[in-house]
C-alpha cells in the first residue's frame, strides 16, 4: 500500500495509535509521560521537561502526575541540590505498567517492516518531528550521545562527561534523551 500524500498516512498512524494507547485504564498523555520518564536521563526528569516533551499546558501535566502518582506508578523528590527542583521517578509499579503498553502492536508491526524501511523511517520521522515542533518554537529533545555537548570516555572508558551542565555521564545515560540536547 503505497499512498502518495503522506499527510494522510500520518492521520491514519496517528489515529491507530491513540486507539491503542486507551489501554489498562491509563489515557494516551499518561502512557507518553511514562515513557518519556523511562526514556529521559536524569536531568529531564521534571515536571517542566515533561511539559516541553509533551508539548501540552502545565495544568495537563500536572493532573496527569497526580493520577500517576496516585496509582504509584511515579515518584515525587525534591532535588539534592535545589530543593525548588522537583525530580520524577518511575517506582517499579510504573516500570511494569509499560510491559501492558498499548503500542505492542505498532511495535510488532514496525518490527515486520525490514530494516532498511525502519531505518528510513526513523530518520524521516526524526525530521518531521522536529520540524514540526520547531514551528511551535518547541524543543526536540534528542538522544545525549549525538548532542554537541557530549565527550565521550572524557573521564575514562565509558565515563562520559556533558560540557553544558559540568555534569559526569554513564553509559545509560547517554543513550537516554535530553531536554538540553542539541545535535552535534
Ligand atoms: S550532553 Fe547534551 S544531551 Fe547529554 S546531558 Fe548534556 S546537554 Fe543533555
Amino acid at each position: 500500500m503505497t499512498d502518495p500524500n503522506p499527510m494522510a498516512m500520518i492521520d491514519r498512524l496517528a489515529r491507530i495509535a491513540a486507539h491503542d494507547a486507551h489501554t489498562a485504564g491509563l489515557k494516551p498523555v499518561q502512557w507518553e509521560a511514562l515513557r518519556f520518564l523511562a526514556r529521559a536521563n536524569r536531568f529531564s526528569r521534571t515536571p517542566g521537561a515533561l511539559t516541553a516533551y509533551l508539548g501540552a499546558t502545565k495544568g495537563t501535566v500536572s493532573q496527569t502526575l497526580m493520577t500517576l502518582e496516585r496509582a504509584g506508578y511515579v515518584e515525587k523528590s525534591a532535588d539534592d541540590a535545589d530543593r525548588r527542583t522537583v525530580r520524577l521517578e518511575l517506582t517499579d509499579a510504573g516500570k511494569d505498567m509499560l510491559a501492558r503498553d498499548g503500542t505492542e502492536r505498532m511495535q510488532s508491526a514496525l518490527k515486520s517492516i525490514g530494516e532498511a524501511d525502519r531505518e528510513a523511517l526513523a530518520a524521516g520521522a526524526a525530521a518531521l518531528l522536529k520540524a514540526r515542533i520547531e514551528i511551535d518554537g518547541g524543543r526536540a529533545f534528542g538522544i545525549c550521545r549525538e548532542c554537541r555537548h557530549f565527550e565521550r570516555d572524557a573521564q575514562g572508558p565509558r565515563q562520559h562527561f556533558c560540557r553544558l551542565l559540568k555534569e559526569p555521564l554513564n553509559e545509560g545515560d547517554a543513550a537516554n534523551i535530553c531536554v538540553e540536547q542539541e545535535a552535534a
